[in-house]
Parts: C-alpha cells; sequence; structure tokens
C-alpha cells in the first residue's frame, strides 16, 4: 500500500493523517492496517521506531469512528508509553473528536480518573495495575470494550502484569478483536495468545534482535571507577541529546546533580519519581530544555523522542534485550544516530548475554576462542573490544584517562549486580513500574500490612468468611483470646496472688504450680534456688 487513502479509511480519519503528515504507511502499518480492518486478531512482532502505535491505532480509531457503540483499550505496560498512545490517538482523533477517552495509569489521582470514567470514555488507555484496581472497583466496565489493544506485550509479563492481564480479560466480553503487539515471542506470551485470541494472523516487521542499521555504535572497555570520567569526555565530544542509561534509580539521581554540578544541563528519569515530576521531565527534554536524560530502563521501551541523538549504556541493561530497546530511542524513523556502550570487566556475562543476542555467531566464536586460550594456560582476551562487525560499526577499547573524580565514591563500588546472575533483582530498573505485590496477587508482604492486621488474609476481618458467627459454631477451638482473662494460664498472675503467696524476694515467678518439679534439661539457672548443685 503507497498511500494511506487506499485503506478506505473515513474522511476524518485521512484528515488526521494528513495534519500528522503521515502520508506512505511503514511496513508495520502496511501489514497490519488491512487486517485488523477486517476484524482479525494480530499477533505482531516489530523493530522499534518502526511506526507501530500507529498500526494499530489507526484501525482502532476508524473502529470508533465508524461503530457508535464501539468501545476500545489499550494496555501499556508504563505511564510514559501510555501517554504517547493516547497523544497519537488524540491527534488521530482530531481536535473536535466527539469520542471521549481516559488515561488511566498509576501513579496519578483516583479522583480524576473517575471523572474520566463517568463520562462514559469510548477509548481507554491505562496500565494494567490501575485498569484492574478500577474494574474491582466497580468504577470502570468493559463489557461494551470489543476491541483490546496490549502494546510490548513481553515487558508487561517481564513487569509480573500476567495476573492483572488475565483478569482483565475476563471483565472482556469474549466475541472481541485482539491485537497483541511483542518484541519477542516467548514461551508464556504465545499461551497467553493461544488462551485469549481467536486464530491471530502474524505480523512480523523486520528481526526484533537488531539494532537499527543507522546507528553508530561504539564500545568502550573500562573500568567502573573511570566510566564517569569518560561520561564527561563523550558528551563533549558529541552534539545534540542524549540518554544514558544507568541501573539504579539512586544513580540516575546523583548522576543527573552531578552533571548539573560540572556544568551540563541534566535530568533524572526513573519509577521513584511522582508523576508529575516524570511528566515535566519528559515536556521539558522534548522541547530541549535541557540536554541529557539520565534513566533507568523504564526509558527504555518504546519511548519516542526524535532529536534523541547518542544513547550512552553507561551501566549494561538488566534483560539483554533491553540492550535493543535502549538502541531504539536514537535513529528514530530513519533518522541516524550514535550509541556508546560502556562495557567493564564485571559485565562479562552481561556483555556476552547481549553479544550473543545481537550477533550470535560472532559471540560463540569468542567463547570458543576463549576457552582455547584458556586451555593453553593464556588469559582470556579481555579488553578486546567487539569488533565493528554485524551490527556495530567501530569498536575501541580504551584506557580512558583518570581524573581525580574516579576516586570520588560514586560508581565506585562493584554492585552486587554485577557479580551475580545477570536475572533483574527487584529494586532494579527492569522491575521498578511493576505492580505492587497485591497486584501482582503475591498479597501484601508481611511488613506492608497495618500493624493490628498482620494476620494471614488480606481481607478486612468483617470481610472473611464466617466471621459473623461464633468460632464454636464454625467448628473451631476457642482461641487463646477468647478464654476469660484467669483461666488463659493454669497458674494465676502476679498481681492475682494474695499478698502473702508472694515468691520470695529475688525469686521469678515461673507462672508453674507451685509444687512443680523442674523439667530435666532445663539449664541451671531454672532450677529451684534450694536444689541447685554447690559450685
Ligand atoms: P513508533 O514506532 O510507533 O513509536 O513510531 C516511531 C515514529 O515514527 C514516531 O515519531 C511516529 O510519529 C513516526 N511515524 C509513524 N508512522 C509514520 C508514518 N506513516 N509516516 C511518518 N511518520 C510516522
Amino acid at each position: 500500500m503507497k498511500t494511506f487513502k487506499g485503506f478506505g479509511l473515513s474522511q476524518a480519519l485521512e484528515n488526521s493523517l494528513e495534519r500528522m503528515n503521515y502520508t506512505t504507511p511503514t511496513p508495520i502499518q502496511a501489514q497490519a492496517i488491512p487486517i485488523a480492518l477486517d476484524g482479525h486478531d494480530i499477533m505482531g512482532t516489530a523493530q522499534t521506531g518502526t511506526g507501530k502505535t500507529a498500526a494499530f491505532a489507526i484501525p482502532l480509531v476508524e473502529k470508533l469512528l465508524t461503530d457508535p457503540q464501539g468501545c476500545a483499550l489499550v494496555l501499556t505496560p508504563t505511564r510514559e508509553l501510555g501517554k504517547q498512545i493516547m497523544d497519537i490517538m488524540h491527534q488521530l482523533l482530531g481536535p473536535k473528536s466527539p469520542i471521549k477517552t481516559a488515561f488511566i495509569i498509576g501513579g496519578e489521582p483516583m479522583g480524576k480518573q473517575f471523572n474520566q470514567l463517568r463520562n462514559h470514555p469510548r477509548l481507554i488507555v491505562g496500565t494494567p495495575g490501575r485498569i484492574n484496581d478500577h474494574l474491582e472497583r466497580g468504577s470502570l466496565m468493559l463489557d461494551d470494550a470489543h476491541f483490546l489493544v496490549l502494546d510490548e506485550t513481553d515487558r508487561m509479563l517481564d513487569m509480573g502484569f500476567t495476573i492483572q492481564l488475565e483478569r482483565i480479560f475476563k471483565y472482556m466480553p469474549k466475541e472481541r478483536q485482539t491485537l497483541m503487539f511483542s518484541a519477542t515471542l516467548p514461551k508464556n506470551i504465545l499461551k497467553m495468545s493461544e488462551n485469549y485470541m481467536t486464530n491471530p494472523k502474524r505480523i512480523s516487521v523486520g528481526e526484533t534482535n537488531v539494532v537499527a542499521a543507522k546507528i553508530k555504535q561504539e564500545v568502550i572497555r573500562i573500568e567502573q571507577d573511570q566510566k564517569y570520567s569518560e561520561l564527561l569526555t563523550q558528551l563533549t565530544e558529541r552534539t545534540g541529546s542524549v540518554i544514558v542509561f544507568v541501573k539504579t534509580k539512586h544513580n540516575a539521581d546523583r548522576m543527573a546533580d552531578r552533571l548539573r554540578r560540572d556544568g551540563h544541563t541534566s535530568e533524572a528519569l526513573h519509577g521513584d519519581l511522582r508523576q508529575t515530576k516524570r511528566d515535566k521531565v519528559m515536556v521539558n527534554f522534548r522541547k530541549q530544555n535541557f540536554r541529557i536524560l539520565i534513566a533507568t530502563d523504564i526509558a527504555a521501551r518504546g519511548l519516542d523522542v526524535p532529536h534523541i541523538e547518542h544513547v550512552v549504556n553507561y551501566d549494561l541493561p538488566q534483560v539483554a534485550e533491553d540492550f535493543i530497546h535502549r538502541m531504539g530511542r536514537t535513529a528514530r524513523a530513519g533518522a541516524e544516530g550514535a550509541a556508546v556502550s560502556f562495557v567493564s570487566n564485571a559485565d562479562g556475562r552481561k556483555w556476552h548475554a547481549i553479544e550473543m543476542l545481537i550477533n550470535p555467531e560472532l559471540a560463540a566464536q569468542k567463547k570458543a576462542a576463549n576457552g582455547n586460550e584458556r586451555r593453553r594456560g593464556k588469559k582470556p582476551s579481555s579488553g578486546k573490544s567487539f569488533a565493528g562487525k554485524g551490527n556495530f560499526k567501530s569498536g575501541k577499547a580504551r584506557s580512558p584517562k583518570k581524573s581525580h573524580d574516579d576516586n570520588n565514591s560514586f560508581g565506585k563500588k562493584k554492585s552486587y549486580g554485577e557479580k551475580s546472575s545477570f536475572k533483574p533483582r527487584s529494586g532494579e530498573s527492569s522491575y521498578e513500574d511493576r505492580p505492587a505485590r497485591k497486584e501482582r496477587g503475591e498479597g501484601k508482604s508481611y511488613s506492608d500490612r497495618p500493624r493490628n492486621d498482620r494476620s494471614r488474609d488480606d481481607r478486612p476481618k468483617s470481610d472473611r468468611p464466617g466471621n459473623d458467627r461464633p468460632k464454636q459454631e464454625r467448628g473451631e477451638k476457642k482461641s487463646f483470646g477468647d478464654r476469660p482473662m484467669k483461666k488463659r494460664s493454669e497458674g494465676k498472675s502476679y498481681q492475682d496472688r494474695p499478698q502473702g503467696k508472694k515468691p520470695a524476694n529475688g525469686k521469678k515467678f515461673t507462672g508453674k504450680p507451685q509444687g512443680a518439679k523442674p523439667q530435666g534439661n532445663k539449664p541451671h539457672g531454672n532450677k529451684p534456688q534450694g536444689k541447685r548443685r554447690a559450685a
């Protein structure tokens, strides 16, 4: 399909596309739009920055325009991605559209969302946790939502949203059209598509494990304590907007501060920031009010900021696939971009996993070569960069200059994650946006509960089954607390004893009947005074 005209879209939608300067469909749009317009389910994989959002947004808006009863739900893993999708939807609906929308994401006030939901929205974009919350409260009904889009499905599952997604499916009509997009298709996604989709058509554009060809990549072998001064060098050598990926939220904040002190304009973006702050950072970055965004992997996926020219992998990602997603933040929609990755000695396993993903043949060759060297008693060839083959245009191993900054504590310590296995740990960036324990269906952790309700059952006491009947009726024994005070111990309490029977001075009151013999194995100190052996 050469132009959007061939799809037979409504005039209003064609006008919107013209306003947005969308003249030619991208390959994923050319494949997905006609299939979706025909009413089929879609299971799609597409490289980042390929126009995937419009590939589902165009047919979705067309359905809303042509079916006055139709409602649609779009689920997305992160709030930022949701916001981008919502923006595209609004642009496609047009400025004067009567179709109401609701944006239901975590971290925003419930009141605002109740108002949006009361307005009978026909399009809802949201994150699974908050959508579920509204479904359970009864503030959201999905009976008429016959169109469902799951964007970045693999990410949603990685973040622990499986239970929420399955609950949401149950609230939706069985007769519906489902479009599922994912960067990868692991088994759990294929299973989900089997269970919740009807004969989905498979579409795929480009290899999802390939970094866009227009990204000029560089790899720098470096020690952890030299990274910051190398970053300063890189920032001075490069021009244009930069996104720097770090591993933890804390380091994102610290690095943004530190760069500001070193004369750069910089802000941090991570999952611990309040939503208003996150929005503000993104708006300012889009407007180029500052140059360097320091982000955790919350920003690895889907963020579409066309002016990002450089990606710096200050820390390697916890999940190898995120390397590809991070790269996708530059060279958007056919533009050029550059990326530099700092690889320290402690990053061996992570880097190998990334190489295996991007260029498995070369990675296998290198591994074999290292193995041979080891067998011959040589040290493996560390310090060699990933040479400019495959997707990497150049690779250089450098010994960056040491600066006084390097002695600073920032980034000096090796973090636990670098030594341990390649799985993300909770609290690290890959999982930071994931739902709370309760939303993941794991129940509150003991310490999350209010002090007076640290029982196993999460429901308020009054909601628990059988609570309105006495314990005997429920066939339960009386609990310790149910007995009258005086019967709780076999002996009387200290205060209950008549004055004259108080234990003799110095003796502890043990609660045992007076004549009780000490247990054979009791520690020496527990024996009645008179029976103590002489020392
Ligand atoms: P996405 O992969 O959906 O994040 O889109 C990447 C970028 O491509 C965004 O800036 C879109 O606005 C842009 N884009 C998507 N489809 C088209 C199109 N058909 N023509 C021009 N730009 C597009």
